[in-house]
């Protein structure tokens, strides 16, 4: 991850990272310009999924199976099948 300094445009270096929560985090920085030297705290926050996780996407898929009625989990299986035989 590239961070610039916001005073004067210039590489700025992470010097340490602070964790807040899953999908937060806080970058303590420094300017490498030596004329600036400003030093700061960015930060980095998830903000949507685009693509769930496949994690994500075989739990919701096993829990929507087992709660779906016996006669539909038959059905379903069957028309598995008969797509990958
Ligand atoms: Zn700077």
């Amino acid at each position: 991850m590239r961070i610039t300094c916001n005073v004067c445009g210039s590489k700025s270096i992470i010097q340490s990272t602070k964790d807040a929560m899953p999908g937060y985090a806080k970058f303590y920085c420094i300017c490498t310009n030596p004329k600036c030297s400003h030093s700061f705290v960015a930060s980095w926050s998830y903000e949507k999924t685009l693509n769930p996780s496949l994690q994500q996407t075989n739990e919701l898929l096993i829990n929507m199976v087992q709660r779906m009625e016996p006669a539909q989990q038959k059905k379903l299986i069957k028309q598995l099948q008969l797509t990958y035989l």
